[in-house]
């Protein structure tokens, strides 16, 4: 495995690889890997030749008030990490890097980003679109890897890829969960000990609705509301946001019909948490 730290470096290494017909899978991350991030870079090694894993906690994507310092952080232990599942290349640029000078311009998205995570993370997803297209162009990817924890993202992603016409396979991967269903996340660290037992409360109240939908019922507010509540009786959990929504299209729904995404933010004392369930109905 090669670490390189410079974009220059990268695209000379891709392009003597693109030369070669070698295709390239890409799984873009902030880091502080886990099982979850494991599961994509083990997808794209099956998929490609080339195996591309970017590490980069990107300034762009987080608020004023969001958690940018105190995100968690060791490189050391993820190129151990990377090495043992067998990445080639471990993109970690600095920010200088990625931004040596305030950018002239900047990816806007324009649709699905009124709810979830786009309506309680003004710009969030302006700073996703915009290092994930620099990023395309740095990696240069046959394929790109996402987790469906972040089912927002891949909505954007997908928009972008196909607005700007990126000849780039998007390639969705299911939510890797701990045992008591709380999905693995760098975040996770950051919950004080009592929280980290509270926290199984996002998945056990999905998993409660998704139990009520099955039995019939299709009233998105009765099913939002006892999400509430279930969530509610934990001491430190403050919820964000509960949605239930077309998927892809996010778009609010009277009645549950098609394909639904159950999603929901909730807060604890340094650390706010997602998750999400998509159904077919
Ligand atoms: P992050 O480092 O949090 O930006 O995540 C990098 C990629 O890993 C994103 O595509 C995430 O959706 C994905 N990911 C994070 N956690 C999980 C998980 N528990 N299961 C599956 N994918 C995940």
């Amino acid at each position: 495995m090669r670490v390189i730290t410079t974009i220059k470096e990268m695209q000379i290494e891709i392009l003597k690889k693109k030369a070669e017909y070698k295709s390239v899978g890409f799984v873009p991350t902030m880091g502080f890997l886990h099982e979850g991030h494991l599961t994509l870079i083990n997808k794209a090694r099956q998929e490609n030749d080339v195996v591309v894993l970017s590490i980069f906690v990107n300034p762009l994507q987080f608020g004023p008030s969001e958690d940018f310092t105190t995100y968690p952080r060791d490189f050391e232990r993820d190129r151990a990490l990377a090495e043992s599942e067998k990445v080639d290349y471990l993109f970690y640029p600095a920010v200088k890097e990625m931004y040596p000078h305030a950018l002239s311009n900047t990816v806007i998205v324009q649709e699905r980003t009124d709810v979830l995570c786009g309506r309680s993370r003004p710009g969030h997803f302006d700073g996703v679109a915009t290092v994930l297209t620099k990023l395309f162009n740095i990696v240069m990817p046959t394929r790109a890897y996402f987790g469906k924890k972040d089912a927002q993202q891949v909505a954007v992603v997908d928009g972008l890829v196909k607005d700007f016409n990126f000849p780039i396979q998007i390639i969705p991967v299911d939510i890797v969960r701990e045992e008591d269903g709380l999905a693995k996340s760098s975040r996770n660290v950051n919950l004080l000990p009592e929280e980290r037992l509270q926290a199984a409360v996002l998945y056990r109240s999905l998993k409660a609705a998704e139990a009520a939908i099955l039995e019939g019922e299709r009233s998105p507010a009765k099913i939002k509301n006892s999400i509430h509540q279930t969530i509610a009786a934990e001491s430190n959990a403050f919820v964000d946001y509960i949605e239930i929504l077309s998927y892809p299209e996010l778009k609010t729904l009277e009645e549950l019909n098609g394909t639904i995404i159950i999603a929901l933010a909730v807060k604890f004392t340094n650390v706010r948490l997602i998750d999400n369930l998509i159904l077919e109905l």
